[in-house]
């Protein structure tokens, strides 16, 4: 029998910080869906207008895919089984691949699990000791955490400033050099500046990351993405778009140089040490791949929906961002006023995240609208009156 002992630090601290958190208004919690996801889901047993998903072209339940997933299952079964360096790699996961590839027009792309794993995977890969990473201020978690990990020097510039980017890069004596970019900043919605971007790491020969998890399927023609979008094609980009957003299912792939794709075949750890993901979703991808290519009706329906909710809102002491996207987020400053009117909105049946520090900066919570083609124009006139009138109440 092991003897208790009278104290744990380690939990006390653990006890004693959450506790802190909770007392700042800073603790997360988790909702319960109890429906597919759509512009009308159930939440926590009530019925709700729901404007938090990114399922920005409202494939996530789309009849097609779950045939397809169901008609995969019964093929393929639901496990990997194994690594895609063992015996995971199936071929339906290399059939996605090839056709991603084609439709981004890149040479070759690599299936990861995840964006987290992928954006890990390749900047881990591609930098190391000795090398440095410039990273906007804004850019995703993963890409951060990607950036720690490689043991690389860690740069931020602030938000898409070029000339602060510039001077860094310049004072640069690094053996590698790699800029990471969201080229849609996930809680502001607004674009990073990619050609310029590209121009800069040509002149300073650097690599270009470009996070694509909230471009691909929205922008550029047939939603083939950001760089299709800018009209982009370089050796140094190294794309990477997420599938659980706009193409609805999971997963997400790099694409690029078929060298690149190689290397991080060979290196990519969170490629390499972890099982592939069920073959199924590769399957049902392949099929939400024909949907976005075929979904000009969505994209167009989606920009229409932007524009009205735009010009409908009337909020002037809080401040609608600058952003032409499917995130759309409203600044109101303080935490417990952004908890306020998420909760006021959920009164009136309408479910709209308040996002608080430390995802975005400390007194800029926001309200973040994700505006879906599964919505109707019906839905998005009730949330501007909604916000109109939580608005005016004060
Ligand atoms: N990059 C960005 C910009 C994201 O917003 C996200 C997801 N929130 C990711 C990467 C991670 O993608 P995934 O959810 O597939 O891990």
């Amino acid at each position: 029998m092991i003897k208790p002992s009278p104290t744990f630090k380690a939990l006390e601290h653990i006890r004693h910080e959450l506790a802190q958190l909770k007392a700042r208004g800073l603790q997360r919690s988790r909702r319960l869906l109890e429906s597919p996801q759509g512009a009308h889901v159930r939440v926590d047993g009530r019925a709700v207008l729901s404007f938090c998903s990114n399922d920005y072209l409202g494939l996530a339940s789309h009849h097609a895919l779950i045939s397809a997933a169901g008609a995969a299952a019964q093929t393929m079964g639901v496990g990997a089984g194994a690594s895609h360096l063992i015996t995971g790699h199936h071929a339906v996961h290399h059939a996605l691949e090839t056709r991603f590839a084609e439709f981004v027009g890149l040479p070759a792309a690599l299936l990861f699990s995840t964006g987290y794993m992928a954006n890990i995977g390749v900047v881990t890969a591609l930098v190391g000791r000795g090398g440095e990473v410039f990273a906007d201020r804004l850019n995703h978690a993963s890409l951060n955490d990607a950036a720690l990990l490689s043991r690389a020097k860690f740069t931020r510039y602030p938000h898409n400033d070029l000339a602060a980017l510039e001077t860094r890069l310049t004072a640069s004596r690094a053996s590698q050099k790699l800029v990471l970019a969201d080229a849609v900043f996930s809680m502001d919605g607004d674009l990073a500046p990619l050609p310029d971007l590209l121009a800069l790491c040509e002149r300073y020969d650097a690599w270009l990351l470009v996070d694509d998890a909230h471009g691909f399927g929205v922008l550029g023609p047939g939603g083939r993405g950001a760089l299709a979008h800018f009209g982009l094609a370089s050796p140094r980009i190294v794309y990477m778009a997420t599938l659980g957003k706009a193409a609805g299912v999971f997963g997400a792939v790099v694409a690029g140089e078929a060298e690149v794709i190689e290397w991080l075949l060979q290196k990519a750890r969170t490629y390499i040490y972890t099982t592939a993901t069920p073959p199924l979703l590769s399957a049902t991808l392949l099929a939400s791949l024909d949907l976005i290519e075929a979904g000009n009706g969505r994209r167009t329906h989606l920009q229409k929906l932007i524009v009205q909710l735009r010009a409908g809102l009337c909020i002037p002491n809080w401040q609608l961002m600058d952003s032409p996207t499917p995130i759309q987020p409203v600044l109101i400053g303080s935490n417990d006023a952004a908890l306020a009117a998420s909760q006021r909105l959920l009164e009136r049946g309408i479910l709209v995240p308040a996002i608080r520090p430390p995802t975005v900066p400390a007194s800029s919570a926001r309200l973040r609208i994700s505006l879906s083609a599964a919505h109707t124009e019906t839905d998005v006139a009730q949330l501007v009156d909604a916000l109109n009138s939580i608005h005016a109440d004060g």
